[in-house]
Parts: C-alpha cells; structure tokens; sequence
C-alpha cells in the first residue's frame, strides 16, 4: 500500500515531516508522498526519514489554482528538491497567503470575532500559513466548536471570511511541474463545483477532458472520504481520458483528526501499482 497525499507542520498539518515518515512505516506503506501546500521545504527531513524508516518519499507539493465554481487543488510529485521554474513561483504563492490571511483576520475582527495576523502566524510555525491555522485559532478561542465548524461558518468558499488569494491558472500550474521534471495530477475532484458524481457527459467530464489537453497527468479517485461508487466513477473517468489513477489520505493530524496515513477514514488502500504506472509519465 502507498499513501500519495499528505501534509506536514511545513505547511497544514500538525506532524513534523519525519513523524508522517514514521506513521508510514508503523502503517506498512511501501511509499509515501509529502504534498505541502504551496511548500517543498519539509522535502529534506522527509527524506532523511524515509531513508531510516525504509520508506520511498515521493517528493511534491499541492497547488491551488483559479476555479469559478469552487476549488481546484493540482498535487505535484517527483518534484526534484532543488531549483525548477515551478519551485521560483512557491515564494510568490506564500506571500499571497499572507495577504490574504490579513483579509480573513480583519473581516472575522469586524464580525465580532477578534483574530490578528500574530496569532495565526504563532499557530502556523515556520511553515506555509493555510486557513486550518485560523481555524485552530478561532478553535482555541472559543468562536467554534471544531476546526470543521470554522469552515463551515466562515472559512469555507462561499462563506463570511472567505477571500481568494492569488493562484496559479491549470494550464500554468500543469505546464510549471512538467518545465520542473514533475508530473501533475488533479486533487479531490468534488471540490471542482461542477458535480458530484462522475456521468461521461456531465461539467466535470468536460472540465477534465480539457485538463487532459493541457497535459494532465493523474486524477484522485481513491481518497479516503468517497464511497467505492465515486472511487470506481472517477476511475472510469480517468481512463475514459487516458489518465492516470491516484489516492492518498490527506492526512493533516490535528487539523484534520478523522483521517490517518494509508488509511484515510478507514477503508483506503492504494495499491503500489498506481505509483509505478504515474512515474512512467515523469517529463523525460
Ligand atoms: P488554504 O490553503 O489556506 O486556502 O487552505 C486550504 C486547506 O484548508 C485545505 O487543504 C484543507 O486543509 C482546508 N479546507 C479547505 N476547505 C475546507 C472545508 N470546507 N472544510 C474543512 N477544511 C477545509
Ligand atoms: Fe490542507
Ligand atoms: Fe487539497
Ligand atoms: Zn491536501
């Protein structure tokens, strides 16, 4: 079994790198892949520790890109640790958060809950500051009663405190990794806005087909929150276009506490032949 999406404390999870390498192996995962929003910096300590634990770390990264309709996450892997076109944006990406987490905390002060930018900074650490940091702060305030009630009331799109921050189009992000010696795989389809289920003739058929055209690699079928009947419509879906199949837990510790490494919500296995048959597609 593999795990192909998780997050450490070098963006919005609660793990150091190295720990989420020592899940994996208690886990018996031949391979897992570090996938921080917007950040590669926790890629060292994460192969140091797949190293000792016996592991393979899959080197990536999550991006978010410009979606009308709702949110459309793109995961990187093979992403080499050093200099790389897509690696020079990450910076520029970073500040945009800070920008934008100036907006949330302002708007949430104005509606009664009073947040600074220090706060959310303390509660993110060193690493890439996501909206889970304000959720846990809103938490630990007092505001809400669980990381998820914070989205739903005012963190989630569409919601009070809700503000965009700047991203990369699909065809910039897809073309970014392949320039960078990546492949680009498209993250958590439901979360697109255009439908829930996969039908060959439905928005979302049509907006992956477009993505294919831009040089997608890989859809996300096995994800720990869908039933087998989304799993096995997402992949009919990717094979209807000549994509790879994926699946990872989204394991973000604390910030997320129903999901585990491998297993996701508990009945996740993602066989090892999904990584070989993604890897084939690296950028020669
Ligand atoms: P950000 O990168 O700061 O925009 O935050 C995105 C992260 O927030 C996602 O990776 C999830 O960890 C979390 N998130 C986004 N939307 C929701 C939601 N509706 N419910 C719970 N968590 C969410
Ligand atoms: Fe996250
Ligand atoms: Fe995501
Ligand atoms: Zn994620």
């Amino acid at each position: 079994m593999i795990d192909l999406h998780a997050h450490s404390n070098a963006s919005d999870g609660s793990d150091t790198p190295a720990r989420l390498l020592a899940l994996a192996a208690e886990a018996g995962l031949s391979a897992l892949a570090l996938t921080d929003h917007d950040t590669i910096e926790g890629l060292a300590e994460a192969q140091a520790a797949a190293d000792r634990h016996g592991v393979r770390l899959v080197p990536g990264c999550e991006l978010s890109c410009v979606m009308a309709t709702g949110t459309m996450h793109l995961l990187v892997y093979f992403l080499p640790d050093s200099s790389g076109p897509l690696q020079d944006r990450l910076a520029a990406l970073q500040a945009g958060r800070l920008t934008r987490n100036a907006r949330i905390a302002a708007t949430l002060t104005g509606h009664g809950l009073p947040v600074t930018e220090e706060e959310i900074m303390t509660e993110a650490g060193a690493g890439s500051v996501g909206r889970p940091h304000i959720a846990a702060v809103l938490l630990r305030k007092g505001y809400v009663n669980s990381i998820q009630e914070a989205f739903d009331q005012w963190l989630a799109y569409g919601k009070p405190a809700y503000f965009a921050r700047e991203q990369l189009t699909a065809a910039d992000a897809i073309s970014l990794a392949h320039a960078s010696g990546a492949v680009a795989v498209l993250a958590h389809p439901t979360t697109l806005g255009l439908e829930s289920a996969s039908s060959a003739t439905g928005a979302l058929e049509a907006f992956v087909g477009e993505l294919a055209t831009l040089g997608l690699d890989g859809v996300e079928c096995e994800y720990g929150r869908y039933t087998p009947e989304q799993r096995a419509a997402f992949r009919a879906m990717a094979q209807r276009h000549g994509l790879c199949v994926t699946g990872g837990s989204d394991y973000h510790g604390t910030y997320k506490p129903d999901l585990a490494i491998g297993t996701g919500t508990g009945d996740l296995a993602v066989p090892d032949e999904l990584l070989t048959q993604l890897e084939a597609r690296r950028p020669a």
